[in-house]
């Protein structure tokens, strides 16, 4: 059976002068214990009637009751069943009701002697969402209801208990009916023997009680702030989990704009990337409500140029590396400037974006690593309320600002550490090459010079003729050893920055002149093409380090008479290359270079046929020791060809000392004034 009538209710009806109160539950534990300690430190047989909302509540008293039920056989116990609570006769009545009944919402507790009497009569409030803790917390349930010493009040409820246990147990009719004449019968009147509230309830208990209430009430307030505490750190911890599981910053500004716009309720939430001299910022990432809170659709900022440099709110945060809080854009004198007259001053730039976006309020958030600058987290609340932002609600994007910064530091980290092991890669490419080409450029003149020393040891009877022969060869390959591992070591010098540039003034036609005669040395005659030099009247001097311009001369020269055949023609030629510099061209009628290969050549081992099927010899190191050399004083080096057997040009530049306007030749080839000489073998 399920009664649906709220026995304080009832009494509320019959007694309506009665006034209510709110009780914490912890408050109405200890009353309820003085209750019942009053019965058990006395000597009176009472009636008791303890109402418990679930048999779990009971089951905490039990053992009280047991022996409360040692001092009257007039005690009811009653509650709503959940294991083994049911209706019996023992030491004392228990009644089980619904739980679906209004009793399960109430806490009573009525004790009628003859010396005193009391009860405590409530109704258990719901507690509004917002204010619930943790629903397993018991300490913020609250009751409202009376509590009182009064007789007649103690009377009525009890009778009302009593009836409501005759409607559950009616078997119990002849026990109830015994309670009711000898507990009740005669109401607290004037000469009826009984004190309408005696004892008093002393003052001092009543101010017990309030105390009791005001410490209850501080301690809610602290569990309150307690756990919102504890729900940012959630927040801020599985949005920082989130994020951090990212290593891409898109992605990763991605996330946090969607949970933080979303944990913090806005219409509108923006993370940008930007630095602090940046005049705007193109926005990418935005959470966005459909609609503000008055029902009008929002517009995205998704792909808007959003003003920085103009932005007088954005500068202010670069200035003082604080968060910026704009309550009310429309009161707001920093957007809302009178003097602003211009379309385009900084004030009318803010306007401007807070009608276009219906920005109200406006918070923006710094993402700082270190103090620098790396982005921004915006939060826009749009319609015709402004809204507040609470302190933890700052110190909450506040701390995802922290932890987006974090994310992108360890993004940006992470693709460095990806471009340095790219180049980690590279260079273990190079290594191999550099072993591999070592090895091959090594071991083919070590073989021979193997041969030929073991021949000559072994064949004691060898001709002279062949003996020298043998010598030769092995001295040969031996110096093209030397010329690699020289090739190395200088590049490897050049590279590392370890060369020490001796810059002085040069006269270029000397240096051809010298590398003319190293490249006569190395060529035998008739080995190589004819070298044709077009070198102009009263050049002027030029600043570079004269050893390894010549040696730059000298390995354009070698590779032309390399590329080229005896038949064919090197020419070398120089012409003014602006106002300060000279350009010296190297260029050949030999085999060419393919157009997608001009850049190529200028890499380290880079050999058209690839390095182990080098037919010319070299090491594939002379046009990078080259680039490194003109690099050296400030020049540029570059290659031009017209393609296959079409010939080639090499041109490189050198800073010229003091530039004359008489000095300068006419432009082109073979004109008047040229100084032009043939060298043959
Ligand atoms: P190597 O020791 O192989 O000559 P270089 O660095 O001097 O090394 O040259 C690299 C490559 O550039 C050569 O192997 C060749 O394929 C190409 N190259 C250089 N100079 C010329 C040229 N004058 N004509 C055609 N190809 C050339």
């Amino acid at each position: 059976m399920i009664v649906k009538t709220s026995v304080l209710a009832s009494l509320l009806k019959v007694m309506p002068q009665l006034r209510q109160q709110v009780y914490f539950k912890s408050s109405l534990t200890a009353l309820s214990h003085a209750m019942e300690d009053q019965v058990l430190a006395g000597s009176e047989q009472p009636l008791i009637i303890a109402c418990f909302q679930r048999e779990r509540f009971y089951r905490q008293e039990a053992h009280r009751y047991r022996r409360i039920a040692q001092r009257t056989h007039q005690l009811y116990v009653l509650a709503a069943p959940e294991t083994e609570f049911k209706n019996s006769s023992d030491s004392h009545e228990s009644i089980a009701f619904d739980p679906a009944d209004a009793l399960s919402k109430e806490w009573h507790l009525v004790v009628i002697g003859q010396q005193y009497a009391n009860c405590l009569l409530c109704r258990e409030k719901a507690t509004p969402i917002s204010n619930r803790l943790n629903s397993e917390m018991d300490t913020s349930r609250r009751f409202e209801g009376i509590w009182t010493f009064d007789r007649n009040v103690s009377i009525k409820a009890a009778e009302l208990l009593l009836n409501r246990i005759e409607v559950y147990r009616p078997e119990l009719a002849d026990k109830l009916q015994q309670a009711k004449t000898d507990y009740l019968g005669e109401l607290a009147t004037e000469g009826s023997g009984f004190p309408a509230d005696s004892p008093n309830p002393d003052p001092f208990v009543q101010r017990l009680v309030t105390y009791l209430q005001a410490g209850q009430y501080k301690l809610l307030k602290a569990y309150r702030s307690i756990s919102l505490q504890e729900h940012r750190e959630r927040l801020v911890n599985s949005i920082t989990t989130t994020i951090r599981r990212s290593l891409d910053p898109h992605e990763v500004m991605e996330i946090a704009v969607q949970e933080l716009g979303r944990a913090m309720g806005s219409c509108r939430c923006l993370i940008y990337r930007c630095n602090a001299t940046d005049s705007a910022a193109i926005i990418t990432h935005e959470y966005l409500e459909t609609r503000d809170r008055d029902g009008i659709n929002l517009c995205s900022t998704v792909g808007q140029q959003w003003p920085l440099q103009d932005n007088f709110l954005f500068q202010s945060i670069v200035e003082h590396q604080e968060s910026l809080l704009v309550e009310d854009t429309q009161q707001d004198p920093r957007i809302n400037h009178t003097r602003a007259k211009s379309a385009n001053s900084p004030s009318s730039t803010l306007k401007n974006l807070v009608q276009t976006f219906s920005m109200r309020s406006w918070l923006m958030v710094p993402v700082l690593y270190q103090g620098q600058l790396l982005g921004m987290v915006e939060l826009h609340h749009c319609g015709e309320i402004p809204y507040r932002w609470k302190d933890e609600e700052l110190a909450l994007v506040e701390a995802i600002a922290t932890q987006v910064g974090v994310a992108l530091i360890q993004a940006q980290a992470y693709a460095n550490l990806q471009d340095l092991n790219q180049q980690l890669e590279a260079l273990d490419r190079t290594r191999s090459n550099l072993v591999a080409i070592t090895g091959h450029e090594l071991r083919t003149p070590l073989s021979t010079v193997q041969v030929c020393l073991e021949s000559l040891a072994t064949e004691p009877d060898m001709s002279p003729e062949l003996r020298q022969v043998m010598l030769n060869t092995a001295l040969s390959d031996t110096e093209r050893m030397r010329k690699l591992v020289q090739d190395f070591l200088t590049l490897s010098r050049l590279e590392s920055g370890r060369v020490e540039w001796n810059l002085e003034a040069l006269s270029l036609q000397e240096c051809i002149d010298l590398s003319l005669s190293q490249i006569r040395s190395r060529w035998s005659e008739g080995e190589r093409p004819q070298i044709i030099t077009q070198v102009p009247d009263n050049l002027p001097l030029v600043r570079a380090d004269g050893e390894w311009l010549v040696e730059t001369l000298a390995k354009l020269l070698d590779n032309a008479c390399k590329f080229t055949s005896p038949q064919g023609k090197v020419t070398i030629d120089i012409q003014y290359s602006g106002n300060s510099m000279l350009k010296i061209t190297v260029a050949d009628t030999g085999r060419g270079i393919e157009p997608n290969r001009l850049e190529d050549v200028f890499d380290r081992f880079y050999q058209e046929e690839g390095a182990l099927r080098r037919t010319t010899g070299g090491t594939g190191l002379g046009l990078a020791i080259c680039r490194q050399i003109v690099k050296g004083w400030g020049g540029r080096i570059w290659a031009d060809s017209a393609g296959k057997d079409q010939g080639s040009q090499f041109h490189f530049t050198v800073p010229i000392i003091a530039p004359t306007s008489e000095s300068k030749p006419s432009k082109g080839k073979g004109k008047r004034g040229n100084k032009r000489s043939e060298v043959r073998g």
